[in-house]
């Protein structure tokens, strides 16, 4: 089962990754963890790809392809996969397949999360943070007890710059000029699957396990 999740920042794509790789047992790869792990074994690829990151540059695509590559060729990929953050951009899409080909492999879907952009904007600049003791909540999701005011001690909450809503649209606009092509790519090469992600989150998952069942059957 060898799967790419896709989706904006705020789309759930985390939550629903637990459960995707809680039932099919396949390994959540997200970049960031890659990265980490290339570098704390110290592999070649590792190494080269601190030697970027230290100097603050961008990781070049071979290298970043390598410790892919490194990673799907570990044993606890032998059942599949759920790449989260790979591919960026179609020339890394180009090379996963490539990648995939040469191990006789290929991809079986491209799970997309799609939330229409208002509402991510409403999940995204709903976050509030009590300066004092750095608890977070979310005015609809998570509201605190008292509106306004940290469970803990009272504090008045703020909202962080991050969330408000001017940022998050740039935010999003950005992710959505990246992420567009990519669906386009997989959309045309029909790996694409899209699920709508504005419903309850175990109602996502439900969807998302219907598509799946049919690959383990
Ligand atoms: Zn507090």
């Amino acid at each position: 089962m060898n799967l790419i999740l896709m989706g904006l920042p705020g789309a759930g794509k985390g939550t629903q990754a637990e459960k995707i790789v809680e039932k099919y047992n396949i390994p959540h790869i997200s970049t960031g963890d890659m990265f980490r792990l290339a570098i704390k074994e110290g592999t070649a690829l590792g190494k080269e790809a601190k030697s970027y990151m230290d100097k603050g540059e961008l990781v070049p695509d071979e290298v970043t392809i390598g410790i892919v590559r490194e990673r799907l060729s570990k044993p606890d990929c032998k059942e599949g996969f759920l790449l989260d953050g790979f591919p960026r951009t179609i020339a890394q899409a180009d090379a996963l397949e490539n990648l995939l080909s040469d191990m006789d492999d290929t991809l079986d879907h491209v799970l997309h999360i799609d939330v229409p952009k208002d509402q991510l904007i409403e999940r995204l600049t709903g976050r509030r943070i009590c300066p004092t003791c750095g608890a977070t909540y979310h005015v609809v999701f998570n509201p605190p007890k008292e509106e306004g005011k940290c469970d803990h001690d009272g504090s008045e909450l703020i909202q962080r710059e991050d969330d408000q809503p001017e940022t998050v649209r740039k935010r999003l606009e950005v992710n959505v000029e990246q992420q567009q092509p990519l669906l386009d790519f997989y959309r045309d090469k029909g790996y694409l699957v899209s699920f709508e992600g504005d419903k309850d989150i175990n109602d996502v998952f439900k969807n998302i396990d219907e598509v799946l069942g049919d690959l383990s059957k």
